[in-house]
């Protein structure tokens, strides 16, 4: 497994629509290991393929508490058969928009048919945390990111900011 770096707004790949995978082989899952490694050193609970800059429809979820063994889950294509009307408010982050958080709300519960690691056709009735965290990751799909859901203003200045840092960083040269 390989560490993968991580692609942080403002980068125009985070906005790409990522494509579908035609067949879960071996080289989406080494892609999958990686993209596992990778969130879990960053540390974070979800990663989209995108953010590895890889534009495949493919999400990697563990939102097992910190103390409990690991959970790990991946998402091939995965698609929206219905959300509830009813909402629910997270403060979100996200690893390609590093140190900044806003409440978004979301529908509380979503039914997700997907393929799993091993190509197996599957679904699931999320909710509560989870059902944020695969909407976060399915926007990722679309090239869209959180702070796409705040005022032009807030998001100009998270841009900014992240802006301003990336900068910072390229200058330390040695
Ligand atoms: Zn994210």
């Amino acid at each position: 497994m390989t560490l993968r770096k991580i692609l942080t707004e403002p980068n125009e790949i985070l906005r790409e629509k990522s494509l579908r995978v035609e067949q879960v082989d071996d080289e989406i899952r080494n892609l999958m290991d990686d993209m596992l490694e990778t969130m879990y050193a960053a540390p974070g609970i979800g990663l989209a393929a995108i953010q590895v800059g890889v534009a495949k429809r493919i999400i990697v979820l563990d939102i097992a508490p910190k103390d409990e063994p690991k959970k790990p889950m991946f998402f091939v294509n995965p698609k929206i058969i219905s959300k509830s009307d009813n909402n629910s408010t997270y403060e979100e982050g996200c690893l390609s928009v590093p140190g900044q958080f806003a409440e978004i709300d979301r529908p509380d519960k979503c039914h997700i048919s997907y393929i799993d690691y091993d190509g197996q056709q599957k679904e699931i009735k999320a909710e509560g945390m989870i059902a944020t965290c695969i909407q976060h990751e399915m926007d990722h799909l679309e090239g869209i990111l959180f702070i796409d859901y705040l005022s032009k203003l807030k998001k100009t200045m998270i841009v900014k900011k992240l802006s301003k840092q990336k900068k910072e960083l390229e200058r330390i040269v040695v």
